[in-house]
């Protein structure tokens, strides 16, 4: 059985998840932010068995810790073929301007839009949704959408950032209309809600 575990990290107060199985405790880690030696004691403490590491976009305050945690658990990096420079340099992710720059290694595994990821014991698609970054993805497992910074509880991302784009979210945010009202959408900050609601109350999904 599927779960999902929220770990919120950060100064900025990120939304870690880790999607795993209950029976086998294999899991995947997404948007691991700022604190890293906390989520690998989360992780460890719950005996689960990371296998992939996933970036929603390339953000400093989603991916502060990535290089860490992949070392920790000697795990492959999986994000969009966009995210490559943006990971890579710190203006780009932003992270020069809050003081700490960052430059996250290449990932091991580049993923594109319509991309169906495959583990033994779950698959999810991935959506390309470019406009808070060039980027930007949304994670779809059976029951739930994982929306990184593109679409949240209420709101959507911001896109007055370098590479944002206001026409481009908006076109993405049409992919999302088309998905399932039954899902779960797991943002990444604050809380989560459903695509239902936010087809119903967000004034971007209306
Ligand atoms: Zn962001
Ligand atoms: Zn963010």
């Amino acid at each position: 059985m599927l779960k999902i575990k929220t770990i919120v990290s950060g100064q900025i107060q990120v939304n870690c998840y880790i999607v795993y199985d209950a029976d086998t405790k294999a899991a995947v880690i997404i948007d691991p932010g700022e604190e890293g030696d906390k989520i690998t004691s989360e992780i460890e403490k719950d005996g689960l068995k990371p296998e992939m590491l996933i970036n929603t976009h390339g953000h400093f305050d989603h991916i502060l810790s990535d290089d860490q945690i992949r070392k920790h658990f000697n795990i492959p990096l999986a994000a969009h073929t966009e995210s490559v420079p943006i990971l890579l340099d710190p203006q780009k992710n932003a992270s020069v301007f809050f003081g700490f720059p960052v430059s996250i290694k290449k990932p091991d595994i580049l993923l594109a839009d319509n991309q169906v990821v495959e583990l033994p014991w779950t698959k999810f698609k991935v959506i390309h949704t470019p406009g808070h970054t060039k980027d930007s993805i949304c994670l779809l497992f059976d029951d739930f959408l994982i929306t990184g910074d593109t679409l949240f509880a209420g709101d959507i991302g911001r896109t007055d950032l370098a590479d944002g784009s206001y026409g481009q979210i908006i076109q993405s945010l049409q992919k999302i209309k088309q998905l399932s009202p039954s899902l779960t959408i797991y943002p990444g900050h604050e809380e989560s809600s459903t695509l239902d609601f936010e087809l119903k109350n967000n004034k971007y999904l209306r």
